[in-house]
């Protein structure tokens, strides 16, 4: 399995997806379910192809919360000054995207 679609499982499965047993009958990869429909962890058979712009769009959001949360996190134990500018970065850079996704969503 490549590592993108080993990184992209991980992430479903942490958001709730299910892994299943029956290999993906295309290419005989991994697949989860996730929102009710297969995806393989592979080929990205029956992926973000059949996705509407908003599901990615929102998918997109709760992963950006998420980030945001866990940076705050670094942030708030985080004792070098590098590292805590690097972190303001990310977090400045999370925050605009997913108030640019907000607006995306609403139209
Ligand atoms: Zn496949």
């Amino acid at each position: 399995m490549s590592r993108k679609g080993l990184e992209r499982g991980v992430e479903l499965l942490r958001k709730g997806a299910v892994l299943l047993k029956e290999p993906c009958p295309k290419c005989g990869g991994l697949q989860v379910l996730y929102k009710g429909r297969k995806i393989c962890l592979n080929c990205g058979e029956l992926g973000e192809a059949i996705s509407s712009p908003s599901e990615v769009l929102s998918d997109l959001r709760s992963m950006l919360i998420d980030k945001i949360k866990s940076a705050s996190d670094r942030l708030g134990s985080e004792s070098d000054l590098k590292k805590q500018a690097e972190l303001t970065d990310l977090l400045l850079k999370y925050v605009e995207l997913l108030e640019k996704v907000g607006k995306a969503l609403k139209g």
